[in-house]
């Protein structure tokens, strides 16, 4: 998987590379994805969400620049697998999930993994996480119609990175924002396609 889907395309930090040799993603799905752990696709989760790509994954978390000092904040805990990864590279994690069930499951298999610098929390992650913010970078892993006003407002000054999947329920660009002071710079990464973010500065309900 590290070799040919993320080497070969592009990812370049030795470090992300690393770490997605390392986490064992067979452990964050249902039993019936597990053979397909390590190929080449998002794979489903419980109550109709996706563990993305492992490319993907490699992607966003190598855009997000993370140094060992680094606060994260990640939207959409899932299955725990991108949170899992985040916290091998940033000094704490906190990650969003609205979906209580799914938090349950992460949190368990996330302390089994001996990842004890992520704080988890039920609830709407389209509004962040006010009181452990600022963060230096936060990552969406769901997709909104637009960058959430909250997560902006809740990205460090000095130079924070925003990663998130905007455009409509079907089909999204991946972008990437950098915040200096009030100034926020915006680049298009790629394609993608993410479940929807759903909440208050998400979308409006599981829709069709
Ligand atoms: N990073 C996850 C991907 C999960 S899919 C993984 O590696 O497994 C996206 C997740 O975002 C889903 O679990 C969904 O329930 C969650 N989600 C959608 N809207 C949300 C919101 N407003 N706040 C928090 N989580 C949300």
């Amino acid at each position: 998987m590290v070799e040919t889907q993320l080497r070969r395309r592009g990812i370049r930090s030795e470090r992300v590379l690393e770490v997605m040799g390392e986490v064992p993603r067979e452990r964050f799905l249902p039993p019936e994805s597990r053979s397909r752990a390590y190929a080449d696709q998002a794979l489903p989760l419980a109550l109709g969400q996706t563990v993305s790509q492992p490319y993907m994954v490699a992607a966003m978390t190598e855009a997000l620049e993370l140094t060992l000092t680094d606060r994260v904040l990640e939207v959409g805990t899932g299955s725990g697998y991108q949170t899992c990864i985040l916290s091998r590279l940033a000094a704490e994690v906190y990650s969003v999930e609205r979906l209580e069930p799914l938090a349950r499951s992460a949190e368990l298999l996330l302390k089994e993994l001996g990842c004890t610098n992520v704080h988890l929390r039920v609830g709407d992650g389209s509004l962040g996480w006010p009181e452990a913010a600022p963060f230096d970078a936060i990552l969406v892993t769901a997709a909104a119609p637009d960058v959430p006003p909250s997560l902006k407002a809740q990205l460090s000054p000095h130079g924070g990175r925003l990663v998130i999947p905007v455009g409509d329920r079907f089909v999204q660009d991946l972008l990437k924002l950098t915040r200096h002071g009030d100034e926020f710079r915006q680049r298009r990464l790629m394609a993608c396609r993410f479940v929807p973010l759903v909440g208050e500065e998400g979308w409006e309900g599981d829709g069709p």
